[in-house]
């Protein structure tokens, strides 16, 4: 979606990216606005939520879809994105990393068999 810089009048768009990431953080935090950062100035503008949701109503079916095709190719790129914002990263954050279903026994052995040996 296209944003004019409220400070230096620059014209700048919002990625589909850069909407979802938006539209997640308002959702998160119960924002009414987003504040885009002009490319040349660095100011931020504020852009409404509602306007950016009209513009992309089906954003939380993107965001699946999105995050489906992340777990499947996970690429550095996305993942520093995740980084700057430490709430997000918690939310995407693989629940099993690794299925480790394969107990040791040893360890148990030892401490059944100093309680055993404990006891008088
Ligand atoms: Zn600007």
């Amino acid at each position: 979606m296209n944003i004019k810089c409220a400070f230096c009048q620059t014209p700048y768009t919002l990625s589909r990216i850069q909407m979802i990431d938006a539209l997640q953080k308002m959702d998160a935090e119960k924002l009414t606005h987003y504040d885009a950062h002009c490319p040349r100035c660095r100011r931020s503008t504020r852009v409404e939520r509602k306007r950016v949701e009209m513009f992309f109503p089906n954003w939380r079916e993107a965001l699946k879809q999105l995050e489906a095709e992340m777990q499947a190719h996970p690429q550095p790129e996305a993942s520093s994105a995740v980084e700057s914002r430490p709430d997000a990263a918690k939310q995407k954050e693989p629940k099993k990393a690794k299925p480790q279903s394969a107990p040791k026994p040893a360890a148990k052995k030892t401490e059944k068999t100093k309680s055993a040996a404990k006891k008088k």
